[in-house]
């Protein structure tokens, strides 16, 4: 039993409060060394988190559930929860328990729920943390406010019903907050795991949101922030900002400027596109298989977070993009000025989420520490950064600021490597505070007499056995084992008896002692007031840290993608407002570095002028056509984050987007009808490309009939090459030969394929393009390859034409057609059309065509 025990009812009555206030979380209520839950609190946490679940007064019906988890270990469960869709509250003691009169207070600390996060058990170095907020504007427009709490970031904006859905899944927010009017049907899909907050329409109410706002930022209105005259976006920042507030119990100085959020400025990329380019690893794959991982040579984690929003984003601007490149350039070319800043840059902590979290007032001595050791790089980096000449740079650069002063003061206050908590000090330095060293002197005095104490105690009594020990429950102690018990001096009080020795205290070492003890509680409280004081300072500070950070963020960024340029090979691409695509010797910068130097083979694209708008492209299974086709989107994406790109040369007309579709063999995992999601996507892009966009279409029409698909992917073409304003740079790769009948009914349709040869028995990729279409029957080929009959693979070769012709059903009757067959009998003849009619060549590969052969062979060969 422990000893709240007694004042349990009061001790409810704390509980039930800061229920009522937050009742839809997780209350974990800190007690002694637990942190319990109770009633369905417990319950939930006992089955998701396999707590004991216990019961408090059990004179009660049954009692109260109870679960707890030690209080040390509470991040983690926290993270779990979290992670389980949960919101979850902490409430502390909020007085000293030893000077607390009757029951110790407690309130709620804070509140964390997946939107919300500050803690690094909680988030992902290189990511973002995103909060949302929802405002149903009055047309179709909508207020869109977000917020990463964990390292100040803050947009607002108003987007269209079009578009919210696009912009959601940009950032992918963790959590969603939406006014309770609305109705969740009116919002757009939700991905998997955000969670969905409801919050009281009030919340939204345009003047209480523009108030909160314009009191946060102590700013009389709001144009500065350019969301002035977005009502929406006001209304959507302010319900944001007063959920956070709440949940946080913070002023949050360190969201210190709210941001307009245009989406008109960037690339849209859905998310099917990133999977398809493979922009991010895949859930089960490595970063090492994606261009992220190719391109993130930065040094800190703030640099990774801007990198991938980069690629969120890719510019559509070619003065922008240009801007961008030049700073890449310079990096590029001097080598000095990169390795400079990368040494300086490599020691720089997260600064964004340091200061987030000393707002937050979450901060531990290391992470003050951190961000000491952070500030101390920063006129490395500055000096590295003197001369540069590049606008972007230059504009960056003049955002740093050395915060010479807040440096200087956490220096002197915080010894070289603090400890993690604050519970038993130790973190202050000597020489900084006087009254910390008074007592500390107290302290030190006191112990060095006690050092002494064993010396002269031996002396004095003549037990040259004696020992000086400390314990937490009895404190110091003189130890005496049994057999010089009779030695014992009379001004000796027992204190406690072992098995084979007596422990005493002296009152002198009685007195001693408190002086210590006093003194150490003393000046452990006087290390956390210092402390607290060093966390204001640093809020104090909060907007010009967070320039700071995100000018460092942006230069590691800019430098990492010379660094990949340097390491990958790649050149600068002109980049320009055609609509054309010209690179030579291009490489996919994924594919290639999983091969050994030199195997790659390099690729020429030309698209876009007129006649060579849409690409027909064949070629066997296996040649190289999906690795081209994402190539080139990926050498456009590369282009438009102002990245290098792996080629020998390439223009890039500015891309608005990026279109994929892939073909319905890599969907059966979703479970839905394949080719209903496949012409989803497909109808997405019909309605939705420009004469600017880029398709990359991989096997469109392939999730259903031969006919079918072929009927759909020639009429998709036809829609792409006529509709007027259209005609979008495509790259087509389908296994449909009738496909490449195109380019010669349609002025801007042409024709590429992927070469292969046959060399000694063998077929050869050559991975090589080429204008022209494709010889198709290589299934065929390779059959006779392995030496199966020549009449066999003659009528293989007919029946296979007459299939793709379509004219198979009315000749199958034609007696010459069924000579053909020679040895067969005609039942046997019969058969195997049957069979044959079943079979699709090009969706086999290679090996079970040779297979199919064989076995026909066997079945129908006679012999
Ligand atoms: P397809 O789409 O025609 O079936 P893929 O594009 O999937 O073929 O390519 C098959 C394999 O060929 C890839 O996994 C890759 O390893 C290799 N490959 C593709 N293009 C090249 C290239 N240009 N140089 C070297 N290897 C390549």
């Amino acid at each position: 039993m422990s000893p709240a025990d007694t004042d349990l009812t009061p001790m409810y009555r704390q509980w039930a409060q800061a229920k009522r206030d937050f009742p839809d979380v997780l209350l974990l209520f800190r007690m002694g060394d637990f942190y319990e839950l109770f009633y369905e609190d417990a319950e939930i946490a006992s089955r998701v988190l396999g707590l004991t679940l216990t019961a408090r007064e059990k004179h009660r019906d049954g009692g109260i559930p109870m679960a707890g988890v030690p209080w040390h270990a509470v991040e983690t469960y926290v993270a779990r929860l979290i992670r389980l869709g949960y919101r979850v509250a902490l409430a502390d003691q909020t007085e000293d328990a030893r000077f607390a009169k009757g029951l110790v207070e407690r309130d709620i600390v804070e509140v964390i729920t997946p939107g919300t996060a500050t803690s690094d058990s909680l988030l992902a170095a290189g990511e973002n943390n995103y909060l949302a907020a929802l405002a149903p504007g009055r047309g179709t427009e909508w207020g869109l406010a977000v917020a990463d709490v964990s390292t100040g970031e803050f947009y607002a904006g108003e987007v269209s019903g079009k578009r919210l859905a696009e912009e959601l899944s940009r950032l992918s927010p963790r959590e969603i907050l939406w006014p309770r009017s609305v109705d969740p049907a009116h919002l757009p899909a939700r991905g998997e795991g955000v969670l969905a907050t409801v919050l009281e329409d009030a919340s939204f109410f345009h003047e209480s949101a523009r108030r909160l706002l314009l009191d946060h930022f102590h700013t009389a209105s709001l144009v500065g922030f350019g969301v002035d005259d977005l009502p929406d976006a006001v209304r959507a920042a302010g319900a944001l900002l007063q959920y956070l507030r709440t949940l946080k119990r913070s002023d949050l100085p360190h969201l210190s400027r709210l941001r307009r959020l245009r989406s008109d400025e960037v690339m849209y990329l859905d998310d099917a596109t990133l999977v398809t380019l493979d922009v991010f690893p895949r859930r089960e794959g490595s970063v090492e298989n994606s261009l992220l991982g190719v391109l993130d040579r930065t040094e800190t984690s703030p640099g990774s977070r801007c990198l991938r929003r980069a690629l969120r984003r890719p510019l559509l601007s070619s003065a922008a993009i240009r801007e961008r490149q030049d700073a890449v350039a310079e990096f590029a070319g001097e080598r000095a000025l990169s390795d400079a800043a990368g040494g300086a840059l490599s020691g720089i902590q997260d600064i964004e989420r340091l200061t987030s979290r000393a707002s937050t007032g979450r901060a531990s001595p290391r992470d003050l520490a951190a961000l000491r050791d952070s500030l101390a790089r920063v006129p490395a980096l500055r000096e590295a950064l003197a001369s540069v000449a590049s606008a972007r740079l230059v504009a960056l650069a003049s955002e740093i600021s050395e915060h010479a002063a807040l440096r200087d003061h956490l220096a002197r206050a915080l010894v070289e490597s603090p400890p993690a908590t604050l519970g038993d000090g130790g973190l202050i330095c000597d020489g900084f505070d006087p009254g910390l060293d008074e007592m500390r002197r107290g302290s030190r005095d006191g112990k060095s007499w006690i050092a002494g104490l064993e010396a002269r105690e031996r002396a004095r009594s003549g037990i040259p056995s004696m020992k000086v020990g400390f314990n937490r429950v009895f404190g110091y102690y003189l130890e005496v084992t049994r057999a010089h018990l009779r030695l014992v001096p009379p001004d000796y009080e027992r204190k406690q008896t072992l098995v084979n020795a007596e422990r005493y205290v002296t009152p002198e070492l009685k007195e001693v002692e408190s002086k210590v003890l006093g003194a150490e509680e003393r000046s452990v409280a006087r290390e956390k007031e210092i402390f607290g004081e060093l966390c204001r300072s640093v809020v104090a500070e909060a907007a010009p840290l967070l320039a700071t950070a995100g000018a460092l963020a942006e230069i590691d960024m800019i430098r990492a993608l010379a660094v990949a340029a340097a390491r990958g090979g790649y050149v600068r691409p002109e980049v320009d407002e055609t609509t054309e695509i010209e690179i030579e010797e291009g490489r996919h910068p994924v594919v290639e570095r999983t091969l050994a130097s030199g195997e790659f083979v390099p690729n020429e694209t030309r698209l876009g002028a007129p006649g060579r708008r849409i690409a027909v492209v064949t070629g066997p299974n296996m040649a190289g056509k999906s690795t081209y086709l994402r190539q080139v989107g990926l050498i456009a994406l590369m282009a438009q984050i102002g990245s290098f790109v792996p080629a020998a040369r390439a223009r890039i007309g500015v891309v608005d987007r990026i279109f994929t579709r892939v073909g319905a063999a890599d969907d059966i995992a979703r479970g839905q009808s394949t080719f209903l999601v496949e012409m989803n996507e497909a109808s997405n892009i019909l309605h939705n490309a420009t004469e600017r966009s880029l398709l990359l279409l991989d096997e469109i029409g392939r999730g259903t009939s031969t006919y079918d698909g072929l009927s759909i992917a020639w009429a998709i073409t036809e829609y792409l090459h006529d509709t007027p304003g259209l005609c979008p740079r495509t790259l087509f790769a389908t296994h449909y030969h009738e496909l490449t009948e195109l380019a010669n009914r349609h002025e801007h349709v042409h024709n590429l394929n992927v070469l292969v040869r046959e060399w000694n028995d063998e077929v050869i990729f050559l991975r090589r393009v080429a204008d022209g279409s494709a010889d198709r029957s290589y299934g065929i080929q390779v059959a006779r390859l392995a030496g199966l009959p020549a009449s066999v693979l003659d009528r293989a070769r007919v029946i296979l034409e007459e299939l793709e012709a379509g004219e198979f059903v009315e000749r199958e009757a034609r007696p010459e057609a069924s000579a053909q067959l020679g040895l067969f009998a005609m039942a046997e003849g019969e058969r195997l059309l049957e069979e044959l009619r079943g079979v699709e060549p090009d969706r086999m590969t290679p090996l079970e065509a040779l297979a199919k052969l064989a076995e026909w062979r066997r079945r129908y060969g006679g012999g």
